[in-house]
């Protein structure tokens, strides 16, 4: 059994699912399974030397190239498909860039992928939602290797630290430069904690009505419980956040300790991104919304009326 996790670097640090991956590999093997990290990126130095620090990680394999500065996955698939070939599973985030570079090296290599894996049976059997989240799909995979993003929110994150750091081999940058692809700019969330890891989340819907309405109500909110925001498809579409706060089938996943529901009716692809948090808190003027079904307290108010409130009394507290 030889295990890869491909990472990369998010607003300087590592991503932050890392250590979620990491779980993964004790699942598939056990205790006292190692891997190989591929990290690709530029600049990557401090990041290989933290990730050399944990337990799990045999060896870091750095592909460090100021073409990697933006991360075009089109300019790295090649490169990684040849590495890829030497494992027998391979293990990356089911967020943009995981989502984005995985199925190009499949196709690279003729091999299908498994998408946002929950659950680990054993090495060859997986467990992810389909049709919305309503139902958890078992697949039996017979392939040499094993292509997964993982759903990271699924796995608690391992942080066991190992006693000297793991080898850095530093590979060189070999992948033909893509002339179908060209870098323009990046829109970066302003969400400060991570949607996939945060232990709350404060969600807006389409009922806020405007861009300036969630600014004014839903992040204050957020700020002040230390939360991350996340929001409907209706409310992106809105443009009254970015896209990557969407939450449901067609954005993340989230499964904090903590989610509120504001103005939001709790359609089905919505819930499939949020139904495995902890507690739920719905606010919502319909007391027949669906959202109420998935809430274990319910606020059949006005949002412009309590979400006010609610930051006037986190302000008092907090003084
Ligand atoms: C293929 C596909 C994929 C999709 N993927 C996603 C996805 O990933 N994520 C996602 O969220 N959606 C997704 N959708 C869209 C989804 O079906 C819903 O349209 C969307 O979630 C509705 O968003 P909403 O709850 O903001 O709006 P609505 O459904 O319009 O609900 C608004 C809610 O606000 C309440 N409300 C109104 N005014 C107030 C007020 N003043 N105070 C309090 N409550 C109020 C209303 O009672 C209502 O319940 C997808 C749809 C399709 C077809």
């Amino acid at each position: 059994m030889k295990i890869l996790i491909i990472t990369n670097q998010v607003k300087n640090s590592l991503n932050s699912s890392f250590n979620n991956l990491l779980s993964c590999v004790q699942n598939i093997g056990n205790n006292y399974t190692t891997c190989d990290v591929v990290v690709v990126g530029h600049d990557l130095n401090s990041l290989c030397t933290k990730i050399s620090t944990y337990k799990r990680v045999a060896q870091v394999l750095a592909i460090d190239s100021p073409v990697l500065a933006n991360l075009l996955v089109e300019n790295i698939a090649t490169q990684l498909a040849a590495i890829v070939r030497n494992y027998t599973h391979v293990l990356i985030n089911a967020d943009s860039f995981g989502k984005n570079l995985l199925p190009r090296i499949a196709g690279i290599l003729e091999l299908s992928q498994i998408s946002e894996v929950i659950k680990i049976i054993s090495p060859n059997i997986f467990q992810r939602y389909i049709y919305a989240g309503n139902i958890i799909q078992e697949i039996e995979s017979f392939a040499d290797v094993k292509l997964l993003t993982i759903r990271a929110s699924s796995f608690i994150p391992d942080l066991e630290l190992r006693t000297e750091a793991a080898p850095i081999i530093a590979l060189e940058y070999n992948n033909p430069i893509s002339s179908k692809v060209k870098y323009i700019k990046s829109n970066l969330t302003d969400n400060s904690i991570n949607l996939s890891n945060a232990k709350i989340v404060v969600s807006g819907g389409i009922a806020l009505e405007s861009k300036e309405n969630f600014n004014n109500l839903i992040r204050p909110l957020a700020a002040k419980l230390n939360a991350a925001v996340g929001a409907t498809r209706a409310a992106v579409e809105a443009e009254f956040t970015s896209n990557d706060t969407q939450i449901g089938q067609t954005g993340s996943t989230v499964a904090p300790q903590l989610y509120l529901a504001i103005g939001i009716s709790g359609a089905v692809q919505h819930i499939a991104g949020m139904k495995d948090s902890t507690s739920v808190i719905a606010i919502n003027i319909d007391a027949n919304a669906h959202i109420f079904e998935y809430a274990d307290y319910g606020i059949v108010a006005d949002l412009f009326d309590i979400v006010p409130q609610l930051i006037t009394l986190l302000d008092q507290k907090g003084e």
